[in-house]
């Protein structure tokens, strides 16, 4: 999507802090960190929300997943992690591509 500001970090429009690419999946670190890890994990086709999933995205979004641990890990994160995914307005979504957040650490917000 030419107008997503997640898409243009995908194509390096715009510069981020990458800590991992393959061929579906592209992950940086927030820009407004939360906890002393907080990362992004996204996938690189523009997929708006969880609201927007049909089963054509099923082995990718298996693969989002099955790739949390060893991304957490590789942040030191060797006691656990939190995930989080915010979907639409009322899940207090900003960034209208799917995104799931990745924190852990000192730091980190308690669930309110
Ligand atoms: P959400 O509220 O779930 O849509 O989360 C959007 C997240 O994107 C927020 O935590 C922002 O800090 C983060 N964010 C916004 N712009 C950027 C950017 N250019 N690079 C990295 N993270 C960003
Ligand atoms: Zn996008």
């Amino acid at each position: 999507m030419s107008n997503c500001l997640f898409c243009k970090i995908v194509a390096g429009e715009i510069p981020s802090s990458k800590v991992y690419e393959d061929d579906q999946i592209f992950v940086f670190n927030d820009i407004s960190p939360k906890a002393a890890v907080h990362l992004l994990v996204i996938p690189k086709i523009h997929i708006v929300s969880l609201d927007d999933l049909t089963s054509e995205h099923q082995v990718l979004i298996a693969y989002m997943m099955l790739k949390l641990p060893e991304l957490a890990r590789a942040q030191g994160l060797d006691d656990g992690f939190r995930t989080i995914i915010n979907t639409g307005p009322g899940g207090g979504q900003e960034v209208g591509h799917l995104h799931l957040h990745i924190l852990g650490g000192k730091g980190m917000p308690g669930f309110n």
